[in-house]
């Protein structure tokens, strides 16, 4: 059986039930008021935004911040690269480039 997420209207609390597919919702008796007017919520992410608008506003800005700094990652030059190039040369002994030097 299926574990869904509730809310319940009366006292707000937010509780799970394992349920069978076919149980009505509203008829899902809340654990900590009896009260019949809870409302299933389909997944921990929608639990996050169900709720106050603040929440949902506080999630946008999250992932403007992630962008952001998805963005600087981009611009950076890449870590490895740069610096694999010329670690590279330098770390050759002399000897190993004879034709040049000589
Ligand atoms: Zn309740």
């Amino acid at each position: 059986m299926p574990v869904y997420e509730y809310v319940c209207d009366e006292c707000e609390n937010h509780y799970e039930m394992m349920q069978a597919l076919s149980v009505n919702p509203a008829e899902t008796v809340c654990p900590k008021c009896n009260a019949t007017r809870s409302r299933r919520i389909m997944s921990a992410f929608a639990s996050k935004v169900v709720g106050t608008h603040k929440t949902g506003f506080q999630e946008m800005k999250a992932y403007d911040m992630l962008g952001d700094r998805m963005d600087r990652l981009a611009k950076l030059p890449p870590i490895s690269g740069a610096r694999a190039a010329p670690d590279a040369g330098n770390s050759l002994p002399p000897g190993a480039v004879p034709s040049d030097s000589a």
